[in-house]
């Protein structure tokens, strides 16, 4: 039997990248599927096929934009009406616009954090109102290595990671008496298409703090993300758990 058989899971930004490798390893340890992404709709589809041939019988994809209220809203409706509720949320969806602060235009601060952050409570705000009904549920929302240790070139990034510890902490406070968890996960280096656009030089400097001395895979973080929204993971909440070959120590 899977790690996961049974339960009901969404996962945002789930067409690519880390995202998806959670949805395919969710699927494969029993999960139903859901993705939240804004990728185009052939992307989406790509997905949904992934992860029916992985197990997943009730898989769907759901395009928006998480920072929408509106969005994430329909998400949690959807959920409801299509697999009759939500066991597992993953806030995944996440983007960069990387600068130094001298150069960095407000309104590049502001979508990082509104896509980050508060698209990341949106969905929490919303899924929580299913798991509260049900008394159980598993919220892991993806911070970085960079809202932990900051970053130069990314204070919006770094800002947004850092205010998902705030956010996951206090939930954990909040809605661990209706048996949901949530905990977060900081990645340091991974290969996926958001890192994929970095220069030699930067990979070279980025994998200079990695003590493991390579590039994580998605498969890295996925493998934690099941066992976090586990039965087996009951008795862990409000944790930030590092997968970044040693970055952070
Ligand atoms: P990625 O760019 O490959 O994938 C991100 C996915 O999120 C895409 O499918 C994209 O369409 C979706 N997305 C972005 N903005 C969205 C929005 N507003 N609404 C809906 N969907 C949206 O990135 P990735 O490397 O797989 O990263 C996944 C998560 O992990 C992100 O939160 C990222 O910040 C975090 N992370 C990644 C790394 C890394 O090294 N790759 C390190 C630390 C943290």
């Amino acid at each position: 039997m899977g790690l996961l058989e049974g339960k009901r899971a969404m996962v945002t930004g789930g067409s690519r990248g880390i995202g998806l490798e959670i949805a395919l390893e969710f699927a494969r340890e029993g999960a139903d599927v859901a993705i939240a992404d804004y990728a185009p709709d052939e992307a989406n589809a790509k997905a949904v096929e992934q992860l029916a041939a992985a197990g997943s019988g009730g898989a769907f994809a759901l395009r928006g934009d998480v920072s929408d209220p509106e969005f994430a809203k329909e998400a949690a409706t959807r959920m409801k009406d299509s697999l009759g509720g939500c066991d597992i949320l993953i806030n995944n969806a996440g983007v960069t616009a990387d600068g130094l602060i001298l150069r960095m235009k407000p309104e590049d601060f502001e979508r990082v954090v509104r896509i980050n952050l508060n698209g990341a409570f949106y969905m929490l705000k919303e899924m929580s109102v299913l798991m509260v009904k049900q008394r159980s549920g598993r919220i892991v929302n993806m911070s970085s290595v960079s809202g932990v240790n900051g970053n130069p070139g990314q204070a919006n990034y770094a800002s947004s990671k850092a205010g998902l510890v705030g956010l996951t902490k206090s939930a954990a406070k909040e809605l661990g008496s209706r048996g949901i968890t949530v905990n977060a996960i900081a990645p340091g280096f991974i290969n996926t298409p958001m890192t994929q656009q970095l220069t030699e030089k930067q990979i070279e400097a980025s994998l200079a703090r990695v003590p493991l001395g390579r590039m994580g895979e998605p498969a890295d973080i996925a493998h934690l993300a099941a066992f976090l929204a586990s039965d087996k993971a009951s008795y862990i909440t409000g944790q930030v758990i590092c997968v970044d070959g040693g970055i952070v120590m």
